[in-house]
């Protein structure tokens, strides 16, 4: 199905193989079924002991999925050409930690950039040091190849960055990674597989948090990490033995969520773009962060990379403190305030770098301010913003910014 196209792709994935481990109960359901189980009950001692033997053959255990998670995992890894497998994670950061404990062990050294999602960091910090797991937090842009000591292990990389949109190198990454045997993490939450591949480019663990576009609808919290045939054996083993599995009625919400994440894609990313060229153009904005912009720092590695945008991006103040951004955040008729993002619903949230960068600059010489653009039709979020502008600007009185 690889040499198709990604909307294509996405109809048939985790159709086809998905029964195969399980009873075939499809019978012409075109979905399957959401099978809730914790035991899974064997017709006699041989047929419990053939199932011990080989407990990915068919149904096992709970913890080991049913036909609804496994349909999931297959269509995830469809999405990827060359990747061997996919696990499910109860969240976007499961799945990151799944990943890097599968990677490292005691006595190692990790790279991390330093515009990664703030819980990583804090997984790093809070985890991985008392583990006797060292961490390098590199900036989005560096050489990685000078950075990387005889111990480590593993690379993580996040492009665009979280909060600030840096786009990284990844083909530089991963030669410089693949040439010292160092195993690469990508969370490719922003773009998904639609838009940029990770396993495509080389890297070993392809990370998302499902509970962004994938489940696109803001109600279910799951992660994945798609691996090759290398580190298929082990991700499955060091996330069996940790505990990790989801519920189907999640996995059903991703798997309806992900039939429809090319259209979401495609126009949360154009009209994401749309809000982005306007805001470029207003008095109070300093600067957009958006890599598809042709003046943003990482535009040409965006253009060579990606193929296209999704709809989450910031902007900068050009005057005011934080105090003064509750002008334009309040009171907003089509953006909700809140965390997390990539739901059908467009949000808003300040943005606070401060704390959450060692390597690179916090400051973007403003208050930053961060949309994720949803369904509704671009001009009335722009004229809900050009609202929110106005009642910002009115604070500071005649004075022009
Ligand atoms: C939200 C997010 C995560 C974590 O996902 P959860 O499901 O909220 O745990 C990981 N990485 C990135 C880039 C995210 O934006």
């Amino acid at each position: 199905m690889t040499d198709h196209g990604p909307n294509t792709r996405l109809t048939h994935a985790g159709r086809a193989d998905a029964w195969t481990r399980g009873p075939d109960m499809a019978a012409g359901i075109v979905n399957p079924p959401v099978w809730h189980a914790s035991t899974i009950l064997f017709n006699d001692l041989a047929a419990l002991d053939a199932a011990r033997k080989n407990p990915d053959a068919g149904l096992y255990y709970g913890r080991r999925g049913t036909p609804t998670q496994w349909a999931l995992e297959a269509a995830l890894t469809e999405l990827e050409p060359e990747a061997a497998g996919t696990k499910l994670y109860p969240s976007g950061e499961a799945a990151v930690v799944a990943a890097l404990l599968t990677a490292v062990k005691a006595g190692d050294h990790v790279l991390i950039v330093d515009s990664a999602y703030e819980p990583t960091r804090s997984f790093a910090n809070r985890f991985l040091k008392p583990f006797g797991v060292t961490t390098t937090f590199y900036p989005p842009t560096a050489d990685v190849g000078p950075l990387l000591q005889d111990n480590t292990a593993a690379i993580l990389i996040e492009s665009p960055g979280s909060l600030s949109f840096e786009v990284q190198d990844v083909p530089a990454i991963v030669a410089a990674a693949q040439a010292r045997n160092v195993a690469t993490v990508m969370d490719n939450t922003w773009a998904t597989p639609l838009l940029f591949s990770p396993i495509a480019h080389g890297v070993d663990f392809s990370v998302q948090a499902l509970t962004k576009y994938t489940g696109g609808h803001s109600d279910l919290m799951m992660g994945s990490v798609t691996t090759t045939a290398k580190w298929w054996g082990r991700l499955k083993t060091r996330s069996y033995v940790l505990g990790y599995c989801v519920g189907p009625d999640d996995a059903y919400l991703a798997l309806r969520g992900l039939r429809t994440l090319g259209l979401r894609l495609d126009r949360q990313g154009a009209s994401g773009l749309t809000v982005a060229r306007w805001l470029q153009g207003h008095p109070e904005v300093a600067r957009v962060l958006h890599p598809a912009l042709p003046d943003d720092p990482g535009h040409a590695l965006f253009v060579r990379d990606f193929a296209g945008p999704s709809g989450l991006f910031a902007f900068v103040l050009r005057r005011g403190e934080r105090r003064h951004t509750a002008a334009l955040i309040d009171h907003l008729a089509h953006f909700g305030i809140g965390f997390s993002w990539g739901g059908y619903e467009s949000l808003i949230l300040p943005v606070e770098l401060a704390g959450i960068r060692t390597a690179t600059e916090a400051s973007k010489g403003g208050q930053i301010v961060r949309l994720s653009i949803g369904l509704e039709d671009p001009v009335d979020l722009i004229a809900d913003l050009a609202a929110g502008l106005d009642r910002y600007a009115a604070q500071f009185g005649e004075e022009q910014p």
